[in-house]
């Protein structure tokens, strides 16, 4: 077991590495540690204020972890471009920067910005307008600095935003569009993940292992991103909700007490991601995101062997649906027919279909192909994925409206006109399970605090690997400190398993 403390700066950076997999990375950043002075005027904000993917190394992969608390895009609305934005309130006063024109203007509060005839207006508090020579990206922040923040839909954000005019695409599939991006510590930014991704009434220790599997992803997404667009990631179920806020007490008190800690493997930091409830059956990033090289990894899977360890007990754990036999026929036939361009294989499919098999399956038993088959024996095979999203297009018989299917976990039944699936969990199923997770802060007892959260987030082995040690339980400041150094103590817990047998 190796650990280094280094200090670098005002920022104290030690990294520690678990036996076998994990390694926890603890950062302590001192609490100004987001101000930023507004850059001299021969640079533009939004170039200088990007990340500097140079500090994350090798972009194509994971990033090492950051030894200082970096900033993060967050693109929290993509409006219609004319439509109009509103920042500030009455006795604030708000800096513009124009990009194409190198021109800051100070402007009463509130401000009002409409891009009309490929140019920028404002409408300040004061009622003068004021109209700019052209388009280009708009930086708007507070004369006061971040620190106070800027109003916006009722919300009051933690950083300073940019507004991205984009022309429409070529093909113009896509219109012209205004990115609302904001500049945000990466501190300041989570707390509004925890309160849009966990029930405010759920455990302390379940906000906590959250908060590290938050921003070990948002650290992978802004590296991914760093060079490939304009935002690293958006707020909403495309990246993880943001609520654009400072957060509530609780949120903010377990980003604080998890500062800087985020999950790695190989020395990099892993793109953490989580979902709802994995029904028992964790998915691995390759097999549920995308084959990104990021996620070239090991499949990751939680530490419990069995269901009954992780949501099986929650609400969402098992779902039904119900759809029209004649539909699901119809849907598969054209599915089949747009992926085969050899007509002799399409006509292999004459008979009704009348059977549902599972054809592969994930390490961890979670389906990936299925197999439906035909009244003649004919069989086609379907992704786990792209059948859960075929499915979910089709009018459901209990509720008589579409709606998206909670995973791509399930058994289909054929029974007389209709086609029964029953499913299980939440979501893709990939890294912590957050129904899981509430399950299992709810059986820690008194006073462990914040480990078992931690354990619940590092609770991941590789499938085939007989055992695992999940790190040390800083029960104390010390240990906190000296997270190389294993509280024995976390051994005696029942709810700080340090190995498990193998599925
Ligand atoms: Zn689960």
């Amino acid at each position: 077991m190796d650990a280094r403390s280094t200090v670098l700066g005002e920022y104290r950076f030690i990294d520690s590495t678990l036996v076998m997999l994990c390694l926890v990375f603890l950062a302590i950043c001192p609490s100004n540690a987001s101000a930023h002075e507004i850059p001299a005027q021969t640079q533009t904000l939004s170039t200088s204020f990007q990340v500097n993917s140079e500090s994350y190394g090798d972009v194509e992969n994971r990033p090492v972890a950051p030894t200082s608390e970096p900033q993060v895009r967050i693109r929290l609305r993509s409006k219609d471009l004319e439509s109009p934005v509103t920042f500030g309130e009455t006795g604030q006063q708000l800096l513009c920067f124009h990009e194409a024109d190198s021109r800051i203007y100070l402007r009463p509060a509130p401000l009002e910005i409409t891009h009309v005839n490929g140019a920028w207006r404002l409408a300040d508090g004061d009622s003068r307008t004021t109209q700019l020579s052209g388009s280009g990206i708009l930086s708007i922040r507070t004369l006061a600095g971040t620190d106070s923040g800027i109003l916006f839909e009722e919300r009051r954000l933690p950083g300073f935003v940019d507004l991205v005019p984009l022309a429409p695409s070529g093909d113009s599939v896509r219109p012209a569009r205004l990115d609302v991006i904001v500049f945000v510590s990466l501190e300041s930014y989570l707390p509004g993940v925890l309160d849009m991704e966990l029930y405010g009434h759920w455990p302390f220790e379940t906000f906590q292992a959250q908060a590290i599997a938050a921003r070990s992803y948002a650290l992978a997404e802004a590296a991914f991103w760093a060079k490939r667009r304009h935002f690293d990631l958006i707020a909403g179920p495309e990246s993880q909700g943001w609520s654009g806020g400072g957060g509530s007490d609780k949120a903010r008190q377990a980003v604080q007490g998890t500062a800087g800690i985020v999950l790695v493997h190989d020395g990099r930091v892993i793109p953490a991601y989580y979902s709802a409830a994995c029904g028992g059956l964790p998915a691995s990033a390759d097999d549920a995101i995308s084959s990104r090289e990021s996620h070239r990894i090991s499949p990751l899977v939680p530490l419990a062997s069995r269901p009954s360890g992780c949501c099986e007990a929650s609400s969402v754990h098992a779902w039904q649906a119900e759809f029209k036999r004649v539909d699901l026929d119809r849907a598969l036939r054209t599915w089949h027919t747009e992926r085969t361009v050899d007509s002799e294989s399409r006509s292999n499919l004459s008979g009704s279909f009348d059977a549902m098999t599972v054809l592969e399956r994930s390490p961890t038993g979670r389906p990936l192909v299925y197999g439906l088959t035909t009244s003649r024996g004919e069989t086609l095979r379907i992704g786990s994925e792209p059948f859960r999203r075929l499915l979910s297009k089709l009018p459901r018989i209990e509720k008589e409206t579409t709606s998206p299917l909670r995973s791509s976990v399930f058994n289909g039944e054929f029974r007389g006109r209709r086609f029964i699936i029953k499913g299980l969990g939440w979501g893709h199923g990939c890294g912590l399970c957050q129904y899981g997770a509430n399950a299992w802060e709810k059986r820690v007892p008194p006073g462990a605090r914040f480990s078992s959260g931690t354990t619940q987030a590092v609770r991941f082995k590789p499938p085939g690997e007989s055992r695992v040690s999940l790190g040390h339980c800083p029960s104390s400041q010390r240990s906190w400190n000296e997270p190389s150094k294993m509280d024995k103590a976390a051994s005696r817990r029942p709810c700080l398993p340090v190995s498990q047998p193998s599925h």
